[in-house]
């Protein structure tokens, strides 16, 4: 079968033929006429199966009449759980739509907000955006969604895996009732389930059987330990576990280069990156990680963030960070495609409340794992998701880890002494 008798207009069948698309895959075979109907589809594909194009082809046609652009409004949001995938699925959006004058723009953190609003006073069709970016300039009245026809969740259960329940719903909350929406999963659990009461109306169905290996996972879980413990707990755990990728956040510069010389004390290389390096020492150090010639790399949160590298075997928090977002971000860099992911905290008494505000971001308590050789002196309590920290707590015990590199910016998840959050997410909860 070609792409041919699926409806789409002549400008796409030519933009895949450049790309050398000559056969639908299922996915795309069942879920294209679904789309172009105008129903709401809820899909479980994998990454891999081609389920990008699956929506992705559909909108553009949808979208490809032309219209006048107002400022500030689009006409398709397409919401992904990372900022890498946000840029790979625009990418695809630019591709597939090249004969076409339709317009896209990926939405994502970490960068500057000025660029992006420019971009959406110029008018933009497609906003392809992670839901944290969205809801900031949503509230900043940088855009509006009166003009919203096509909603999309992709990878719909990593973003609850990832902690993104309450933006969705910020987000959905604010959308035209009067739209299609598609929600896309690798998996289908009962928590994709609840989302979907929320956001698809009478859908079609559709399900494509995927490579196992190819779902992406992210497993997360931690070690309590006693601080003075952690960079020996951390060697047992390169060595013992022969890690060969790993990427470790740690609070501060001078922490950074203390830990890189206990590393190497035990035998270990490893390379700190700081801001207190030149650029670069950095982009060295970078290349020399991503070709694997450095195993284990140590970052501040701050110069992590200009680390371009996803689909990492691991991250590391040797301190969790005081921003959840960061957190979310930091284990969004696992996981991807055709391997899976592993996020692990090494957590000591007084970055409890941290945990707690991780924890509830997350819906779910993160399993812990017994290191035999690493009794612990000073206990971590017992997670609890309704844990209510009194306020300022918090911040006394940042002060005795060390200043942070830089400030880090407000945490849009509930700070520490917020009390828990009601959602009908019971499920999630579990
Ligand atoms: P996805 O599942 O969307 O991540 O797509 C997986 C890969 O398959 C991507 O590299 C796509 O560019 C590619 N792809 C998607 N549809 C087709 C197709 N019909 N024929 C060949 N390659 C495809």
């Amino acid at each position: 079968m070609t792409f041919r008798p699926l409806g789409l207009s002549a400008p796409i069948l030519q933009a895949l033929e450049e790309k050398g698309y000559s056969t639908p895959t299922e996915i795309q075979r069942k879920a294209i006429p679904a789309i172009l109907e105008g129903r709401d589809v809820i899909a479980t594909a994998q990454t891999g199966t081609g389920k990008t194009a699956a929506f992705v082809l559909p909108i553009l046609d949808m979208l490809s009449g032309k219209r006048e652009r107002r400022p500030k409004r689009f006409r398709a949001l397409i919401l992904v759980p990372t900022r890498e995938l946000a840029m790979q699925v625009e990418d695809n959006v630019r591709q597939y739509g090249k004969h076409l004058a339709v317009t896209s723009m990926a939405m994502v953190g970490g960068v500057d907000l000025e660029p992006q609003k420019q971009q959406l006073i110029e008018g933009v069709d497609i906003v392809v955006a992670t839901p944290g970016r969205l809801l900031d300039l949503a509230r900043q009245r940088a855009l509006h969604f009166d003009e919203l026809e096509v909603l999309v969740l992709d990878e719909a259960d990593r973003m609850l895996d990832m902690g993104f329940i309450d933006d969705l719903e910020k987000i959905i909350a604010r959308l035209p009732t009067r739209r299609q929406s598609l929600l896309f999963s690798a998996t289908m659990s009962r928590q994709v389930r609840s989302l979907a009461d929320i956001v698809v109306e009478f859908p079609f169905e559709v399900s494509v059987a995927g490579n196992k290996k190819t779902a992406p996972k992210i497993s997360q879980w931690l070690i309590a330990v006693d601080k003075h413990n952690k960079s020996a707990l951390l060697s047992h755990l390169v060595t013992e576990r022969n890690w060969t990728q790993a990427l470790i956040f740690i609070r501060t510069q001078h922490g950074a280069a203390k830990l890189v010389s206990q590393l190497e004390k035990r035998g270990i290389k490893a390379e700190a990156i700081h801001g207190g390096k030149s650029q670069a020492s950095r982009s060295k150090i970078l290349a020399d990680f991503k070709s694997g010639e450095i195993n284990i790399l140590i970052a501040t949160g701050v110069a992590a963030r200009g680390i371009d590298i996803d689909e990492l075997e691991r991250v590391v928090n040797y301190d969790l960070p005081d921003d959840v977002d960061e957190y979310i971000h930091r284990i969004g860099r696992t996981g991807r495609a055709g391997s899976s992911g592993e996020a692990v905290s090494l957590v000591s008494k007084d970055d409890f409340k941290r945990l707690c505000a991780v924890e509830r971001r997350l819906g779910k308590i993160i399993e812990r794992v017994t290191i035999d050789e690493f009794p612990v002196v000073k206990d971590l309590p017992a997670s609890n998701l309704n844990f209510s920290a009194k306020r300022g707590a918090a911040k006394k015990t940042v002060k005795k880890a060390g200043r942070p590199e830089k400030p880090t910016s407000p945490a849009t998840g509930s700070p520490s002494g917020s009390p828990p959050r009601k959602t009908p997410w019971g499920s999630i909860k579990k």
